[in-house]
């Protein structure tokens, strides 16, 4: 009598939901903004990454329809054959100029950007080193690449640099992997160290900078930017999809890595090219993030009125940050579901993020520069009931 072959699947959702990690989508109405309406409930919203609210600005939506109605809906193809505009080439030289890099490319999301990136760079012979708290997207670029991967503890220096005295010498090209700000703790990789490193034993550095595109450094050109390393030979990728409020990705740097990924990158030459509302959409906000400082000024006094009020707190386990990402530590998976109801009751969107997305569970909060003080302050009232009832 042969068995089910897919009855295993029924088995592996019962031992997900055991462990409270099941998860589903939950449906948003509207526009996106500092608040939203969540299944039928206004929200303040602190589950977002449109750090600087640009998703839902008129400027946006605006470049996306005039797009629409001049290009139409679709690319039609992938950018080597039918699929490439003038659009996609003005985006690609303002993330280059934002980045003062030589040359940008644009995918169809950050993740593409990270697996074809990556898949292009190194093969069999090679060998990557890869920070643990790295994003999934890079982890999964590693593992396609077929190079040797190494993990090292989060942000430490010292065994990363054991490992390249130990095995560099083993391998034709190594590439250093890591996120520069980690999406889902909020802290900074130490980058001009991992830079020294590339240096000193020959590797490649590539970082991620999703969370930091927009966000940091003077100019919103990111965390290279903010530690004082632009135009240092690296590899930055990011996407489209957080504080620029569209869709997509980008790898930027030198002319001939660019040149080498239009031929070499799969993600990027076996899909289709970034629609004209997305590419759009993305080039009015690289020019908002460019033209209104005030923008980022205003997200970064966000983050510091909330750090503030959270001193009156010392109950609550806040996981370091240097960015609009803050996390309160729980005790288990089902700790943090119940802070995530609580909170939700309250009118507050902060989702719980549990394993196998991090190692300890948590309630992540991130800030965004449209959020008022009134939010931020009813958000901490919240906070102070749970933080008097979570026992450690
Ligand atoms: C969100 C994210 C990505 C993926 O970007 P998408 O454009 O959403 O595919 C990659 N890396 C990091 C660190 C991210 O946070």
């Amino acid at each position: 009598m042969p068995t089910d072959p897919y009855a295993w699947l029924e088995h592996s959702l019962a031992t997900i939901h055991r462990a409270d990690w099941y998860r589903s989508v939950q449906t948003i109405h509207g526009r996106p903004g500092a608040t939203v309406v969540l299944a039928g409930q206004e929200v303040i919203n602190f589950a977002s990454n449109d750090y600087l609210g640009l998703a839902g600005d008129q400027r946006l939506m605006a470049a996306a329809t005039a797009a629409i109605a001049e290009f139409g809906t679709g690319s039609t193809g992938s950018r080597l054959l039918s699929g490439h505009r003038e659009l996609h080439r003005d985006l690609e030289e303002a993330i280059a100029f934002t980045k003062q890099t030589e040359d940008a490319l644009v995918f169809s999301s950050g993740y593409l950007a990270n697996l074809g990136t990556i898949t292009a760079l190194v093969g069999k012979r090679d060998l990557i080193l890869s920070d643990q708290y790295n994003h999934s997207s890079l982890k999964n670029g590693a593992i396609l690449s077929g190079a040797v991967v190494l993990e090292y503890p989060h942000c430490d220096i010292a065994v990363l640099k054991t490992q390249l005295s130990q095995q560099r010498q083993n391998y034709r090209r190594c590439l250093i992997l890591t996120d520069t700000v980690f999406s889902m703790d909020g802290d900074l990789c130490p980058l001009p160290a991992l830079l020294d490193l590339a240096d000193e034993f020959s590797c490649m550095l590539l970082v991620d900078e999703a969370h930091a595109t927009g966000v940091l450094g003077k100019t919103g050109a990111g965390c290279v930017e903010h530690f004082g390393c632009t135009g240092k030979q690296l590899i930055q990728v990011g996407t489209l999809s957080k504080a620029l409020g569209s869709l997509g990705g980008y790898v930027a740097g030198s002319s001939a890595l660019i040149d080498f990924l239009q031929n070499r990158a799969p993600t990027w030459i076996y899909t289709t090219g970034l629609s004209p509302a997305d590419t759009a959409a993305a080039l009015a906000a690289i020019k908002i993030v460019q033209q209104e400082p005030q923008r980022r000024a205003q997200l970064w006094q966000n983050v510091h009125y909330l750090k503030n009020l959270l001193q009156q707190l010392p109950n609550l386990k806040l996981l370091p940050s240097e960015s609009p990402i803050l996390c309160f530590q729980l005790p288990s998976a089902t700790d943090a579901l119940k802070a995530g109801k609580q909170l939700r009751d309250a009118g507050i969107f902060a989702p719980a993020i549990r394993p196998p997305t991090v190692p300890t569970s948590r309630i992540r909060i991130s800030l965004m520069a449209t959020h008022e003080a009134a939010h931020i302050d009813k958000l901490v009232a919240v906070l102070k009931d749970i933080s008097s009832l979570v026992r450690f």
